[in-house]
């Protein structure tokens, strides 16, 4: 999609501790020294100063802290890293500046500095608010320090708050999601983020896993789920703009939508992920990636060594354009497809579409627009795997 702004990403890999269904660029680090810090967030200087050239003269949209843990950082760092990204790009009107905050007490002491550094909008990963639930996730926290985060950020001076909620958990009932999702509301947060567990390769649960030693839900149970999350979330206000995302209305979450609507995002820090603008020699954009172990990472910024780059094939370019778009509510447009690729989704289409609008799946307009039915929202996996 052609856009004249960027949002930037800063992957913050520390964790108190990794949990065994994460596959994300994380390193275990508590407590994170302050040696620790200060090198990785001067490799990200380091990388920003040397990457802002790609995006050159792009409006600031959004600034997303993620990882990993990055509410482990101290607030003058992150502050500092705002800064620069600020310095950077010149700020568009309402600059989202969101961070992924865990709940522990530490990070719940530098909420006001995080605030103060620029932060507004927070990301609390609750996951659920059972203890035992959290336990068999392998969290760190308890449901106590998730209520005690959660309000300390309202404390804080935070309005814009997303929770995430985890479900399929080892052993969870449909009834424990009902009590996680009554005290997510209960507390009234501007929009949630809720998951259904995966299982990712080469992580402990999926060894567990093929052992038989983890006791998911049954998928009937979590079918179940996934329309009592919607239900529930729903009567509540919260409306299902993409397929784990429910907002109050005007809180979308801005920078997660570049993602799904292929806008430039600027990709810092170990593993992260660049969506490069088009160029005359990759006319549908690149994507860019950072080494996922850290001390590959820094070796590559002390080097000067750029991201890994593959510049996407149209054909690549317009299966992700399907399938982002069908994750959200709207669904894909049939004309601005057409005005970036020469055809309508049908035009390369037809059969993956005949065969999914025939299992009831995928509903096709009259105009080409394209949208998950509810059984698709359910399925959404087996939808995707045709355009990949
Ligand atoms: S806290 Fe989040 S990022 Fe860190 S290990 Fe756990 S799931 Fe992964």
């Amino acid at each position: 999609m052609q856009s004249d702004d960027v949002g930037v990403y800063l992957h913050v890999p520390f964790c108190e501790r990794v949990c065994p269904y994460c596959d994300f660029a994380v390193v275990a680090a508590r407590p994170l020294t302050e040696d620790v810090e200060e090198a990785y967030v001067e490799a990200l200087l380091a990388e920003l100063a040397r990457r802002q050239v790609d995006f050159g003269g792009r409006r600031l949209a959004s600034i997303y802290l993620g990882g990993g843990t990055p509410s482990l950082l101290r607030p003058g760092s992150v502050e500092g890293l705002i800064d620069a990204v600020i310095g950077a790009f010149p700020p568009g009107e309402a600059l989202e500046i969101t961070l992924e905050v865990n709940p522990s007490t530490v990070e719940r002491e530098r909420l006001p500095g995080f605030r103060a550094a620029g932060v507004n909008r927070v990301s609390v990963g609750v996951q659920s608010f059972d203890d035992l639930t959290l336990k068999r996730l392998g969290r760190a926290h308890r449901g106590s320090e998730a209520h005690a985060t959660l309000d300390a950020c309202r404390r804080a001076g935070f309005d814009d708050l997303s929770l995430d909620l985890i479900f399929g958990a080892p052993e969870q009932s449909l009834e424990g999601l009902g009590r996680d999702l009554d005290a997510a509301i209960a507390f009234g947060p501007e929009h949630v983020s809720a998951y259904e567990l995966t299982l990712e390769p080469d992580t402990p649960f999926a060894a567990a896993a093929a052992r038989g030693r983890l006791a998911r839900p049954a998928e009937e149970t979590v079918v179940a789920m996934i329309e009592g999350v919607e239900a529930r979330l729903g009567e509540a206000g919260y409306e299902r703009y993409e397929l784990s995302s429910y907002a109050r209305p005007g809180r979308r979450a801005r920078h997660n939508r570049r993602y799904w609507e292929r806008r430039p995002v600027l990709g810092i820090g170990v593993g992260a992920f660049s969506n490069d603008p088009p160029t005359a020699a990759a006319p549908h954009g690149s994507r860019r990636s950072n080494p996922r172990a850290l001390p590959r990472y820094l070796e590559a910024v002390a080097a000067g060594a750029p991201p890994a780059m593959e510049a996407l094939s149209a054909e690549t370019a317009r299966g992700e354009a399907v399938f982002l778009a069908l994750r959200t509510a709207e669904g894909l447009d049939a004309a601005t497809f057409e005005t970036e690729f020469g055809a309508a989704p049908r035009g390369f289409f037809a059969a993956e579409i005949d065969a999914l609008a025939g299992a009831d799946l995928l509903h096709e307009d009259p105009s080409g627009d394209l949208r998950l039915t509810p059984r698709g929202r359910l399925l959404s996996d087996s939808v995707f795997e045709h355009f990949v």
